[in-house]
C-alpha cells in the first residue's frame, strides 16, 4: 500500500523476525513497524522472512512469485500476500524451516545448518534485488543483523542489477560465524576469502559481510553508531565499522504508541491532566505495598551486568533515606535477583521486587511510577526510557547509545532552557548513578519543576513516525 502518495521506491526487507509473525527480540519490533510507518512517506516495502513452521497455514493458497529449485538441497520457493497488515514474502523451504522449535534453535540446542538457513534467506533477497518479482523491482534491499548479511555481499559479488543495500546492526554481540571451509558452500567466491572482506579470525562471518559490502551501515541509535567504532562497544568489528565510518549512520527504533498509550490506561492520564498518573500511583503503592513520600522509581529490565541491575545495591539505601521508593520487574542473573530481593527484604514497604517478564504489569508501573532507571553499561537504542518519556515517569539513564540521545538531562543551562527530560549521568558507576538519584531526589522536592520536566518529556516524539522519516531520507540519498 503506498499511501495517497505516489510511490517514491520500493523497498525489499530482508529479516529473521518480523513483529506480530515472529519475535525473539527488538529486531522484530523494527522489522514490524517500518512497512507500515513508510508507507504513509511514500516507500512500498515488503518484507522478506524464511517460512517457518508456524507461518505455514497463514500461507496456505498464496501465489508463487519465486523459486529456485536446488536452494542448498531442497525447493524454494517464495510465496506472497499479507500477514498482520504486513506485505510478506515468505522463502517457503521445508527442508530449511519446516521445524519443530524456535527460528534458530529447536529444544536440543541452535541448529547445526543455520549458517546455509540464513545463507538461502539472503541468496533468496539478493536474486529478487537483482532481478525483481514480475511487476516489483526493488530499489533498496535492506538487511537486518547477521542472519541477513550475505544479501548485500551476494549483491556486491554476484551484481546488483542496480539495487542499493543498507545493513542495519540491531545486535552486535551475533556475528554469524561459519567455517572455513564453508565459503564455495555459501556460494561466496575465494576473493571474498580476505581480511578486508568477510574473512573473521579465520572463518567467515556474515555480519562482517554485509558490513563491508553493504552501500549503507546504520545501527539504532546515533551515539551507538560512534560507539560501535570503539572497541569498548564494537565487540571485535570496531575496525571494520570505523573503516566505513563515512557511509555509517543511526537512526532510533520508535515505541508503538498505540500499544504504550497512556490514555488508554486511563483516560484521565493525559498530558493536559495527570489525575490519572496520580491515581495510578496510588494503586501501585497499594498493589506493592508501599508508602513512599518521595519519587516512586521502577526498573523494568533483564537483571544483567550490561543493564548496570549491579549497582542498585549501592546506591539505593541513600535514595531511600532520601524518601524515594523503588518498584523492580525482572528477571536474569541469579546474583542480581538476589541482590534485589535483599533490598525488598531490607527496606519493606519502600522496595518491591517482582522477579518474572509481567507485560501487563510493566504499563501500570510506568502509568503510576514517578521514575524509570535505566542504568546501562551500553545500550543501542532502549525502549524504557521511551516508555518512561511518554508517560511522564522521568528517566534516570546512563549517557550511552540511545539513551544519551533519547534523553535530555536536567542542569542549569537545560532547566534554564526549559527542555530538560530527565536525568543522566556518567559514567556508569555508583558514584555518579548516585548522584543522578540525588537529583531526581531534589527536583522532586520543587514540583513546578518536577511538572514541567515531566510535560516536556511527555511532549517529546517516541513513535515510529521520526525513525520512518529518516529511513525514508536516507533511501532517497541511496536512490538519487
Ligand atoms: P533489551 O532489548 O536489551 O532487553 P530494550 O529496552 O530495548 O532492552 O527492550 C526491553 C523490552 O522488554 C522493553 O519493552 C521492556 O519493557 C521489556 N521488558 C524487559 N523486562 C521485562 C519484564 N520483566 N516484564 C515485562 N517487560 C519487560
Amino acid at each position: 500500500m503506498a499511501g495517497a502518495q505516489s510511490s517514491r521506491g520500493r523497498v525489499l526487507s530482508v529479516a529473521s523476525e518480523c513483529v506480530p509473525l515472529v519475535k525473539t527480540g527488538g529486531l522484530a519490533d523494527v522489522v514490524g513497524a517500518l512497512p507500515g510507518a513508510l508507507a504513509g512517506l511514500g516507500w512500498d516495502m515488503k518484507v522478506l522472512l524464511p517460512c517457518y513452521r508456524a507461518l505455514r497455514a497463514g500461507a496456505a493458497g498464496w501465489p508463487v512469485v519465486w523459486d529456485e529449485a536446488d536452494l542448498w538441497g531442497g525447493p524454494g520457493r517464495v510465496l506472497s500476500g499479507e500477514m498482520g497488515g504486513v506485505s510478506v514474502l515468505l522463502l517457503d523451504a521445508p527442508h530449511l524451516y519446516d521445524r519443530e522449535g524456535g527460528p534458530y534453535s529447536s529444544p536440543v540446542g541452535e541448529y547445526p545448518d543455520n549458517a546455509v538457513r540464513f545463507a538461502a534467506l539472503s541468496w533468496v533477497a539478493a536474486r529478487i534485488a537483482r532481478e525483481g518479482l514480475e511487476g516489483w523491482k526493488p530499489d533498496v534491499l535492506h538487511a537486518h543483523d547477521w542472519q541477513a548479511g550475505l544479501a548485500p555481499a551476494y549483491l556486491a559479488y554476484h551484481g546488483n542489477g542496480g539495487c542499493k543495500s543498507v545493513m542495519t546492526i540491531h545486535n552486535i554481540a551475533f556475528q554469524g560465524w561459519a567455517p572455513a571451509h564453508m565459503l564455495g558452500v555459501l556460494r561466496l567466491p575465494g576473493h571474498a576469502w580476505h581480511p578486508e572482506a568477510l574473512e573473521y579470525y579465520g572463518g567467515i562471518s556474515t555480519l562482517k559481510a554485509g558490513l563491508v559490502t553493504a552501500d549503507w551501515i546504520t545501527t539504532v541509535s546515533p551515539t551507538y553508531a560512534a560507539e560501535l567504532m570503539r572497541p569498548e562497544f564494537g565487540m571485535g568489528l570496531q575496525g571494520v565499522i570505523a573503516a566505513r565510518g563515512a557511509a555509517v549512520s543511526g537512526i532510533l527504533n520508535g515505541v508503538d504508541t498505540g500499544v504504550w498509550d497512556p490514555g488508554a490506561e486511563d483516560p484521565a492520564f493525559s498530558a493536559k491532566s495527570l489525575v490519572g498518573k496520580a491515581a495510578s500511583r496510588a494503586a501501585l503503592c497499594a498493589e506493592f505495598g508501599l508508602e513512599v513520600p518521595g519519587p516512586l522509581a521502577i526498573v523494568v529490565s533483564r537483571l544483567t551486568d550490561q543493564k548496570g541491575i549491579d549497582l542498585l545495591p549501592a546506591v539505593i539505601p541513600d535514595f531511600i533515606l532520601g524518601g524515594g521508593g523503588l518498584i523492580v520487574l525482572g528477571s536474569g542473573d541469579p546474583g542480581m535477583e538476589g541482590a534485589v530481593r535483599a533490598l525488598a527484604a531490607r527496606f519493606p514497604g519502600r522496595v518491591a521486587v517482582r522477579i518474572g517478564y509481567d507485560e501487563g504489569l510493566s504499563h501500570r508501573l510506568f502509568a503510576g511510577a514517578d521514575a524509570v532507571l535505566v542504568p546501562s553499561r551500553f545500550e543501542p537504542c532502549g525502549l524504557t526510557q521511551m516508555y518512561g518519556l511518554r508517560y511522564g515517569t522521568l528517566p534516570v539513564v546512563a549517557l550511552t547509545g540511545g539513551l544519551a540521545d533519547t534523553v535530555i538531562g536536567a542542569s542549569p543551562a537545560t532547566l534554564t532552557a526549559g527542555v530538560a527530560t530527565g536525568v543522566t549521568f556518567h559514567p556508569v558507576d555508583a558514584l555518579a548513578f548516585g548522584q543522578a538519584l540525588a537529583q531526581l531526589l531534589a527536583l522532586y522536592a520543587q514540583p513546578k519543576t518536577w511538572a514541567k520536566v515531566r510535560a516536556n518529556a511527555m511532549a517529546h516524539p517516541v513513535g515510529w513516525e521520526t525513525s520512518a522519516a529518516a529511513y525514508a531520507g536516507l533511501y532517497e540519498r541511496l536512490t538519487a
